[in-house]
């Protein structure tokens, strides 16, 4: 093989190299790419989109790169390297699989002092193609220097994680309106001022909200007009933190708790969650969970008001999900008769995360073609089943699951009324403690035993009953935790002896 010339002597790496972050403006500019395969394919179209000219130099080319040139997006230089490919070139790229090959591109680059980067040959590169993060116009580069790409890939998924998309189309506005605010803001201190104001205004939460780009453009040059309108503006994200593993959590419900000055959560959220918010943010356990109300509705909206009024960033963060009989439509009702701004963001509800770590599919084919989520619990009734409050004929159906929240207190009443409303003694049931977590424990029945069994392993809250021919399939599914427990109480009444009785001795 022939030398094309000699890179500069490597001198041993320093632990903190200096490479100089730039980012090129590639458009219309030839760059050459030397291999055709599948590596210089991901850098062909990396190339593409910042609209370079790309020159590929190649015996063969990949398929796809095929259809490029097909389609007039590049030109290829067939056959082997020759250091006349890099004539008027601003770039190259190497990415041959064969080390001298792209050890000859690097040579011969160097000579002409074209900037060379050779995909996986950090000592031959003269620039190095960083890990990207991109919303829109805004793009974020992390470089590890070549020396610990994976780490620099482990941080970039971190970022990916903290920045919605909304980022970029902040980007896209500001963009579009720089020359305004350049103009209204002359100086560079007013200007810097403006900008922090109405970034830690309600422009974002607005653009979180898909308002319109005329919209968001209209919303910016009120603002430039009155200053006024980016003053801070508190506002409340209702965030649900699922049903306790910190893995079901939402990254929106992660970026909102990252966001947050304030956090108001129930007690049902469990301290994994917890810990994934901001540390600084200022944490209030408004504790409400069956049985406990340690403090009123009422004092949890006057909280939110307080915070919000104060400019604070609120997140009232329940269990599940906010809109599951978490009275998050009461809190938001006040909200917007108080004039206060908010979000919602979904949560992971007791009904889905339990039956997923439960086993039980919630429908399925053969067992139940509709879901009912019902609470024994009603606004006025804090620990007595609601009896008037539900259809008992209805949720005595077959060919249905019903999901009972906040049941545990009132299980033999539950018991009574379907038995009454005419359900089978033999229906299976499945109560889940804990779901989610370390500690779940699931038992499982006929309904005829159900209140006992309930006693005899006391079931406490949180737990979470499942009524209906797929709570049987908790043992032959179950892959989470601890095994089902079962029934050992004998029934009072055997409805249809002939079925399998799940719920009988061992
Ligand atoms: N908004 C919540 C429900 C609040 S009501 C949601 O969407 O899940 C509280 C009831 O939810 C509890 O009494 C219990 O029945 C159920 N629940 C919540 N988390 C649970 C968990 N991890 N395991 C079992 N049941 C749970």
């Amino acid at each position: 093989m022939r030398r094309y010339g000699r890179l500069p002597h490597q001198p041993k790496r320093p632990l903190t190299p200096a490479l100089f972050p730039l980012f090129a403006d590639l458009r219309d500019r030839p760059v050459l790419v030397v291999g055709g395969g599948a590596v210089a394919e991901r850098k062909i179209e990396a190339l593409l989109e910042a609209g370079a000219l790309p020159r590929v130099g190649a015996p063969e080319l990949g398929e796809r790169v095929h259809e490029w040139l097909d389609a007039g997006r590049i030109t290829w230089l067939e056959g082997d390297f020759e250091a006349r490919w890099l004539d008027g070139m601003w770039l190259v790229i190497a990415a041959t699989d064969d080390h001298e090959v792209n050890r000859a591109v690097a040579e011969a680059a160097f000579e002409r002092r074209i900037f060379a980067n050779v995909v996986d040959t950090s000592e031959l590169c003269s620039f190095h193609v960083p890990a990207l993060v991109r919303r829109g116009p805004l793009q974020i580069a992390i470089s590890s220097a070549g020396g610990a790409p994976m780490l620099a890939r482990h941080v970039r998924r971190q970022l990916e994680t903290l920045l919605d998309e909304s980022i970029g189309t902040l980007a896209e506005l500001l963009t579009r309106q720089r020359e305004h605010i350049r103009a209204r803001f002359p100086d560079l201190g007013l200007r810097r001022r403006f900008f922090e104001k109405l970034l830690a205004g309600p422009l974002p939460r607005l653009l979180r909200q898909r308002v319109d780009a005329a919209q968001a453009d209209a919303w910016l040059q009120q603002a430039l007009a009155a200053d006024t309108s980016v003053e801070p503006v508190g506002s409340v994200v209702l965030v649900g933190a699922g049903p306790g593993d910190p893995g079901l959590v939402t990254l929106n419900a992660l970026r909102a708790m990252n966001e947050a000055d304030v956090i108001l959560h129930d007690r049902l959220v469990s301290d994994e969650v917890l810990r994934l918010a901001r540390r600084d943010a200022t944490r209030i356990e408004v504790g409400k969970s069956a049985g406990h109300q340690s403090m009123g509705q009422d004092q949890i909206n006057a909280l939110m008001l307080e915070h919000a009024r104060a400019g604070h960033r609120v997140v009232r963060l329940k269990g599940g999900d906010p809109f599951v009989f978490g009275r998050g439509g009461e809190e938001l009702e006040f909200l917007r008769a108080h004039g206060v701004p908010f979000e919602v963001v979904p949560g992971i509800t007791a009904a889905v995360a339990c039956a997923a770590y439960a086993g039980i599919p919630l429908t399925h084919r053969d067992h139940a073609q509709s879901l009912r989520l019902v609470t024994a619990h009603c606004k006025d009734s804090s620990s007595v089943l609601d009896e008037d409050g539900l259809d008992w004929e209805s949720l005595v159906r077959e060919r249905q699951t019903v999901a009972v929240y906040m049941g545990v207190a009132g299980l033999d009443r539950l018991q009574a009324r379907l038995l009454n409303a005419g359900s089978r003694h033999s229906l299976p049931f499945a109560l889940i403690e804990n779901g989610s977590r370390a500690s779940q424990r699931v038992v499982t029945g006929t309904l005829d035993s159900l209140a006992e069994t309930a006693r005899q392993f006391k079931v406490q809250s949180p737990a979470l009953l499942i009524l209906g021919e797929v709570a049987a399939l908790a043992t032959p599914l179950h892959w989470f935790g601890a095994a089902p427990l079962q029934a050992t109480v004998r029934s009072q009444r055997i409805d249809n002896p002939g079925a399998p009785r799940l719920h009988q001795a061992a």
